[in-house]
């Protein structure tokens, strides 16, 4: 009996593994699909971001020749700002963060970080000053500890500590049977989508950059829940030059500067305050979003 069970017993064993490979390499391939589209340049130098001025100057850029997608936008955020991109679905607002990582390049203007072009720089150097909270963050195979310091294997245990602390981790860890050991993934604990935005949120903490993306971050969530990513996103960046893309306005009020983008160009831009005076598109927005979020509570009280 051992002697048949032993076999079995060893190709159950393969077979997970080889499972788990091809998804960790399905992921893998995901991440890498678009970076490979470009190349360094021969004599590209270190990024310097220092405080990460971003700027971008008269971009344009279309997927494909016959259907541009951004046309002649130009803005700035000054080192530690942050600056949110909101408009309609396809109006381009993902593509211009898949443009600061140089996912593609520009078809026409430029962008610069800290006064550097970035076509001039590594694409090592440059990913590694840029931290993203993305709408949908994946985690690996492994322990929470391991997804937490992915990007900074070698984070001590007091960094990981107050990065979970930071990121408003704390309460979900100690609730989990083997707090930060706890296995997450396919074969372990499935996350709720706050909870995968924090943790996204803890891997920033850890990398420490000084440029963050925020990709609609509290898209899917209830306010309660939105309320403790708001506060842990606050932490995060503070003191780090930030694009946020939201599709909720509530999320980005206090934004330095805001720029309401549609069908590629930038039509609106300002404060809060200002743009609400303006009585435009963003105002229209906000009034609708406002009617739209008492009527979800009066439904909840009903
Ligand atoms: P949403 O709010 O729905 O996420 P968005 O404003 O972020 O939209 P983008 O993702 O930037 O919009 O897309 C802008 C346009 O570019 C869309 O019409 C989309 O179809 C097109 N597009 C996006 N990615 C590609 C691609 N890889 N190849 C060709 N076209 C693309």
């Amino acid at each position: 009996m051992i002697q048949l069970f032993m076999p079995l017993n060893f190709l159950g064993f393969v077979y997970r593994e080889i499972r788990e490979a091809l998804i960790n390499i399905e992921r893998l391939f995901k991440l890498m699909y678009q970076p490979a589209r470009v190349v360094d340049a021969a004599d590209a130098t270190e990024l310097k971001p220092d405080g990460g001025a971003i700027r971008f100057e008269h971009v344009s850029y279309a997927y494909t020749e016959d259907r541009p997608i951004l046309k002649d936008v130009s803005f700035e955020i000054p080192a530690g700002q942050k600056l949110a991109i909101v408009g309609p679905s396809g109006a381009g607002k993902s593509t211009i963060a898949r443009l600061l990582f140089r996912f593609y390049d520009v078809t026409e203007g430029r962008i610069t970080i800290n006064g550097q072009d970035i076509r001039s720089v590594t694409q090592e150097s440059l990913r590694r000053a840029i931290g993203v909270v993305p709408q949908d963050t994946v985690l690996f195979n492994d322990t929470v500890r391991y997804n937490i310091a992915y990007g900074r294997p070698d984070a001590s245990e007091a960094e990981i500590l107050r990065a979970v602390r930071m990121a408003h981790l704390e309460g979900f860890i100690a609730s989990l049977p083997q707090g930060l050991e706890t296995q997450v993934g396919e074969r372990g604990l499935k996350l709720s989508g706050g909870e995968k935005q924090r943790i996204a949120i803890a891997r920033v903490l850890l990398k420490d950059p000084p440029i963050l993306v925020l990709d609609e971050a509290t898209s899917s969530l209830d306010s309660h829940a939105e309320k403790v990513i708001l506060d842990a996103l606050n932490e995060v960046s503070q003191r780090r030059t930030t694009l946020a893309i939201a599709h909720r306005l509530s999320t980005i009020v206090d934004a330095d500067r805001i720029i309401v983008l549609d069908g590629g160009r930038i039509v609106e831009q300002g404060s809060h305050a200002q743009l609400l005076a303006q009585g435009g598109t963003y105002a229209q927005l906000w009034t609708h979003q406002q009617q739209e979020r008492i009527a979800a509570e009066s439904a909840l009280v009903e």
